[in-house]
């Protein structure tokens, strides 16, 4: 999950796009969310769902534009490695873009890589899509980079409170 600045685009984004329908979609900026290739549209539409359910708590709509892209998990390490990232993560954000990305195994069983991203982040699978989003939440609302203040912020709206973004005195030393 750890967050680009300057990264370049390099995923070729293309097919399934389905864009914000909220009521007040008028009155609140865009959010996009985004299937990358080899989705099913079945699959698409039930994952961005899921997404849009999971984020509602936490009041996207504060990002004003932003893009959401599931990726299959079969592409996932492909994309993180080719960017420099660490695949042991599932969802990574490059603010200059104003984009999140989000694994597949967020979402759904897959086999093998659930069992490695429990093992890696000893977060239960129901867990984990919170668990991303509120740490990639705090990279995009507190528009940075650094991991402590995303953490932070992660963990404090996921105990319900309206975080600042501050960075924490105890945090995890995994970069995600
Ligand atoms: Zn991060």
């Amino acid at each position: 999950m750890k967050s680009l600045l300057f990264a370049t685009a390099s995923i070729s984004v293309i097919g399934l796009v389905l864009t914000g329908t909220s009521v007040s979609a008028e009155t609140t900026p865009k959010q996009k969310f985004i299937c990358n290739t080899g989705y099913s549209v079945t699959d698409c539409i039930r994952q961005i769902s899921a997404l849009r359910e999971a984020l509602k708590p936490y009041h996207p709509e504060r990002l004003g534009e932003w893009t959401w892209v599931l990726v299959k998990s079969a592409d996932w390490k492909i994309v993180l490695l080719s960017r420099g990232l660490n695949p042991d993560s599932p969802a990574f954000t490059v603010l200059q873009k104003r984009q999140t990305f989000l694994e597949e195994a967020l979402f759904v069983r897959v086999p093998n890589r659930s069992a490695e991203l429990l093992r890696f982040w000893s977060v239960p699978l129901d867990k984990l899509l919170d668990f991303a989003l509120t740490h990639e939440l705090g990279h995009a609302v507190c528009n940075i980079q650094d991991e402590h203040i995303a953490d932070n912020f992660g963990s404090q709206l996921r105990e319900g409170r309206n975080p600042e973004c501050l960075a924490g005195h105890n945090e995890s030393a995994k970069s995600h």
